[in-house]
């Protein structure tokens, strides 16, 4: 008997919880809202709430309307977004992440607050994602986003460096890009640093290591957009080469199925549960 089991630590963080549920009291109010942006990274869901009235646009889109109620999902956003809302009469459905919310005001205060010392306020976060976009937002775009340690030698180190993180990135980079910063700054200047990486997220990496390491087979459920899910399909690729990365039942291939004694499902942040039982059922009727 073959086992299949879904990891019971997969699936949406409560922000995107709170948004979906935000979304869905306001459609069941109005049957219509817009959405700056996908509200989660993946497509099924955006789909699913699309039937029920959910509009997604982009900034483009949303420059131009008046008059209308619109959500802003979990990554947050600048503030330039909000004062377009004001000026165009759009009442904001804000669900920005509490999350992102604290750093988001962290880092307009280091941005605002007086000080004598030329600062480099330095985010490590992915270029042009949302969240970034919102947290570069908060210093009128003065901020300097590096990707990767490699990136962090391009910092300027006879001048004082107040680091951050995107809250999906990973925790050992960061660390690693702490440590080379201490390593090279000036003795004349400062360096202080904030992790301000997700627990939601950070704590799934040794999660779901360790359950991509008790099955044969993994499938990795995600839409491919999500950073979040790249990061975590890493993870179980790295203590389980048979580790596959899907986003619906139709990209199964039946050949994996076969001499696999357990199979497992898990996903991103941004994977529903529902789309996950589906992986399941259409797994189980493939056996
Ligand atoms: S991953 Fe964390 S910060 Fe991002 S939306 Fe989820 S709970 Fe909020």
């Amino acid at each position: 008997m073959i086992k299949v089991e879904i990891d019971e630590g997969s699936g949406f963080c409560f922000g995107v919880v709170t948004a979906i549920n935000k979304a869905e009291e306001e459609l069941a109010k109005d049957g219509t809202l817009y959405c700056l942006g996908d509200i989660v990274h993946n497509s099924r869901e955006v789909e699913r709430l699309k039937e029920m009235g959910l509009i997604t646009i982009n900034h483009d889109e949303f420059n131009h309307l008046h008059d209308v109620k619109v959500l802003l999902r979990a990554h947050g956003e600048p503030p330039e977004t909000y004062d377009i809302a004001r000026r165009n009469n759009i009442e904001i459905i804000d669900a920005t992440c509490p999350v992102v919310l604290r750093l988001q005001k962290k880092i307009k205060q280091e941005y605002t607050q007086e000080s004598n010392e030329d600062k480099q306020i330095v985010i490590y976060g992915k270029n042009g994602h949302a969240e970034v976009l919102g947290l570069v937002g908060q210093t009128t775009g003065k901020a300097i986003v590096i990707e990767k340690l490699e990136e962090a030698k391009k910092l300027d180190f006879s001048k004082s460096i107040r680091l951050y993180s995107q809250t999906t990135k990973s925790l050992e980079e960061f660390q690693k890009i702490v440590e080379y910063i201490k390593e090279h700054i000036s003795p004349n200047v400062t360096f202080e640093y904030y992790d301000t990486i997700c627990r939601q997220v950070a704590n799934r990496i040794p999660n779901i290591r360790k359950f991509a390491a008790s099955h044969d087979l993994i499938f990795f459920v995600s839409g491919k957009k999500s950073s979040n899910g790249k990061i975590l399909f890493h993870e179980c690729q790295s203590v389980n080469p048979n580790s596959h990365f899907i986003d619906s039942a139709e990209e199964i291939d039946n050949n994996l199925l076969m001499g696999a004694a357990s199979i497992g499902i898990c996903g991103a942040t941004s994977t529903p549960k529902w789309l996950m039982e589906e992986i399941f059922k259409a797994i189980k009727s493939r056996l």
